[in-house]
């Protein structure tokens, strides 16, 4: 029979009697006769809570204790499920990330793959055994623990299913498939049969948590379909896949990602080579910048400025505000402001290109809405706007309702 990799999110974990839930699925798949390798994450909350514990101590850890301390959520999960396979007489396994094989890059708390050294977990499996991996975590080349960023087990389950040449890779959570909305947010919103890479992955990485961006990318990269469903009840979830059976939506999804923040350069010199120190800056600390704005230079008396505003991740604003502050003066920034108040909604599809209007009609929504806009970006299959954040689920909603999807 083949192998498959099966990964249980934090709600599926989050208690004993959900623990036992989850190793009657697993169980299930090993009495089929499948080779199985079960990915999990941490129990509920846990490492929110590991976190507010570092918080207490200080406002800057650092991230290598970081890592340190979120890895041993997984931990937990993966013991106390070997222990509920083992009580209903099932061998198995628990496996830490570096007893696994993930060997990662040096970027604490946001880490990559770099590979996976299969041979425990080979071993593992000729044994019979069902083999629990730790999600999240891996090794550097220092032997220290890292992790992958918030929501990384995923993305451990599909960097598995990928070296271990799985013929499946199941992502359980608490909804039963990928819909055109959070289905906690808009209560319209529709389950997908099948989603392309392309798509899921401008959802995932636009606010959609349902699943890691990094994991999508990985899929598609190495061709893993992975099909989304939930660990409380059996029903068909959503299959991602290369190329996804065409349903007739002129947008497969809406996504909404709170965790932004604006920063507005105002008054930069308006001549070439600005940007460049700008963006170069905050590109050498490994800071991603999402949309980007400038202003139209204007000159007063014998200057001419302009403005730059872009937005960052909200985990990454006072990074971006610190280096920016020690080169300002150095650049001719004249003054730098910040702002958490935002949430960037997003609307994606492949759909789109082939459909002139659908930015008027997402405009429409909100403006019918009374939203204000204040920022826009696209490409060729998503519209991104940034307003404020305590509209957000009205926009979500407003937009989802517009295009009756
Ligand atoms: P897990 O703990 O299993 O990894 P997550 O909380 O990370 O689960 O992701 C599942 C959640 O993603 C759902 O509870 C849902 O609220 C949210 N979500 C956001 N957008 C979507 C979407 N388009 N489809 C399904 N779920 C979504
Ligand atoms: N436990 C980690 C988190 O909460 C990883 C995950 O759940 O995927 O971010
Ligand atoms: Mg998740």
């Amino acid at each position: 029979m083949s192998l498959i990799v099966q990964k249980f999110g934090g709600s599926s974990v989050r208690d004993a009697q959900r623990l036992r839930n989850v190793a009657g699925i697993v169980a299930k798949a090993y009495d089929k006769g499948h080779d199985v390798v079960v990915v999990v994450s941490a129990q509920g909350k846990t490492t929110d809570n590991l976190i507010a514990m570092a918080k207490e101590i200080t406002a800057k850890p650092s991230n290598r204790e970081l890592d340190m301390l979120t890895s041993t959520g997984e931990q937990v999960s993966a013991a106390l499920l070997v222990m509920a396979l083992n009580e209903e007489g099932y061998p198995a396994v628990s496996l830490t990330g570096w007893q696994a094989g993930f060997a990662t890059d040096t970027n604490h708390t946001r880490a990559r793959i770099k590979r996976i050294n299969k041979e425990r977990i080979e071993n593992e499996l000729d044994k019979k055994r069902i083999v629990i991996v730790t999600g999240f975590q891996g090794i550097n080349r220092y032997d220290d623990i890292t992790t992958l960023g918030r929501g990384g087990s995923d993305t451990s389950a599909v960097a598995l299913a990928a070296a271990l040449s799985a013929s499946r890779c199941l992502i359980y959570t608490d909804v039963d498939g990928v819909y055109t909305a959070d289905p906690r947010l808009v209560k319209g919103a529709v389950k997908l049969g099948e989603i392309s890479y392309n798509e899921m992955l401008e959802l995932a990485s636009l606010g959609a948590q349902v699943l890691h961006n990094r994991s999508v990318e990985l899929a598609k990269k190495y061709n893993v379909e992975l099909e989304v469903l939930s660990s409380l009840e059996d029903l068909p979830g959503t299959i991602v896949k290369e190329v996804a059976k065409v349903e007739k939506l002129m947008i497969t999804g809406v996504a909404k990602d709170d965790k932004v923040a604006r920063v507005a350069l105002i008054g930069l010199p308006d001549k070439p080579g600005v940007a460049f120190k700008v963006f170069s800056l905050l590109a050498s600390s490994r800071i991603n910048v999402d949309i980007i704005l400038q202003s139209v230079g204007r000159t007063d008396a014998s200057t001419s400025t302009k403005d730059i505003t872009f937005t960052v991740a909200e985990s990454d604003k006072q990074a971006a505000l610190d280096i920016l502050q020690a080169q300002a003066s150095a650049i001719g920034i004249e003054e730098i402001i910040s702002d958490s108040n935002i949430s960037k909604v997003s609307i994606v599809g492949a759909g789109m290109e082939s459909n002139p209007g659908v930015a008027a009609k997402m405009f429409e929504a909100l403006g019918e809405s009374n939203i204000n806009i204040h920022m826009i970006s696209t490409s060729e299959i998503k519209i991104s706007v940034v307003i404020d954040k305590d509209l957000g689920s009205k926009a979500v909603s407003a937009i989802h309702a517009a295009f009756e999807v």
